[in-house]
């Protein structure tokens, strides 16, 4: 039975061994192993899935095949829940902090207040923004961060503007010329991070233009976005390119300022240092996925669920170590002796 737990079932002060910042693949799969180590589990999060609700279909994850990404959210949400994690969402993290014990206390926007023996941090990163003119005015009337959320809106539109090239950028500019009449990809350099097969498969698109070696300079429009213009960085020669709408799909920045509000020693582009345990420089505080420093450039729901995992395992041994262990009744429901 999947348990959905309302807001109000975690009570002021609660104790908890573990709390988990964040509920995408990496706080998931870490609440799963928190618990099968029998560690009494709270993931705390804005919202459930985190960037894989940026993602339309999932096919490199082993052992689903092609699956919506909701659904794998779902799966991962309902092992976690089955072996007895509290989910506790919408609610955001503001901060944690150390009791004279050693224990932390970890406090909400919406009063969350609850204490944890071991904190791992799984918070992901935000979009970067281009930062150009016409960028904020639009954002929401043609101006989009999300191919995969806002494709639909523009079924039938006669162009888009897809800027970068790594893989969320060749997902959307692929999927967009299932919608619109012409795709334009914009990327500054004439290298992809795309994976090849995505690369390849936009190729094969004749609806999709590549643009290469230019930048955006300038969103245009009037109550909403009619045009971009586009510069070539190699040869200077600026064109304004008339669309419906614009995808900014160029990564992600880690919220760097709250990390070091926490004490969180970070790497220079922001991201939490672990080492290979996903140890962080904070004892009791572990951290895993795209908040980490850990393997820059191959952020996969694999690669999250992995350091979650390895996570949730450094916590308990760190529980351990410290003689704080007092293993929860076990949750059998959905494990190997659930007869
Ligand atoms: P990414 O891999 O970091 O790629 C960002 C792209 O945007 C790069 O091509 C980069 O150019 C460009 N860029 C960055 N800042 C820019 C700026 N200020 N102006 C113009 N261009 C800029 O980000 P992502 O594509 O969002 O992917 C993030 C992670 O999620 C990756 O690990 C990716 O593999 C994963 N992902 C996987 C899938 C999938 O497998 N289905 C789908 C989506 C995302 P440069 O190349 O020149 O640096």
């Amino acid at each position: 039975m999947s348990m959905r737990i309302g807001r109000g079932a975690v009570k002021k002060g609660e104790e908890f061994d573990v709390v988990i910042i964040g509920a995408g693949p990496a706080g998931l799969s870490a609440a799963i192993y928190s618990q099968r180590f029998l560690l009494k589990t709270l993931v705390v999060s804005k919202d459930v899935g985190g960037q894989l609700n940026l993602t339309d279909y999932i096919d490199d994850y082993p052992g689903m095949g092609k699956i919506k990404a909701s659904e794998l959210v779902a799966k991962f949400r309902r092992h976690a829940e089955g072996f007895g994690a509290k989910v506790f969402y919408p609610e955001q993290v503001t901060k944690f902090e150390r009791l004279g014990d050693g224990r932390y206390r970890v406090l909400g926007r919406r009063k969350l207040d609850v204490t944890a023996k071991a904190v791992i941090m799984a918070v992901g990163s935000m979009r970067r923004k281009l930062g150009v003119p016409g960028e904020r005015e639009f954002s929401g009337r043609g101006v989009s961060y999300c191919s995969v959320c806002d494709a639909p809106f523009f079924r039938g539109k006669d162009s888009v503007v897809v800027v970068g090239g790594g893989d969320a950028a060749f997902e959307g500019a692929i999927l967009l010329s299932g919608y619109v009449r012409k795709v334009y990809l914009v990327h500054r350099r004439d290298q992809f991070r795309a994976k090849p097969f995505f690369v390849e498969v936009a190729k094969s698109k004749p609806n999709i233009e590549f643009v290469l070696n230019s930048v955006v300079t300038e969103i245009m429009g009037d109550k909403k976005v009619n045009s971009v213009r586009v510069k070539n960085k190699v040869t200077g020669e600026e064109r304004v390119i008339p669309v419906d709408g614009i995808f900014i799909e160029i990564g992600f920045e880690p919220p760097k300022e709250w990390f070091h509000s926490l004490g969180l020693e970070t790497d220079e582009a922001g991201y939490i240092k672990v080492d290979e345990w996903m140890r962080t420089n904070l004892d009791g505080v572990f951290a895993a996925g795209d908040c980490t420093s850990l393997w820059p450039g191959f952020r996969q729901v694999i690669t999250a669920a992995a350091m979650g995992a390895v996570a949730a395992y450094s916590a308990y041994n760190y529980i351990v170590e410290k003689g704080w262990y007092k293993p929860a009744k076990p949750e059998v429901k959905g494990t190997i002796f659930d007869q």
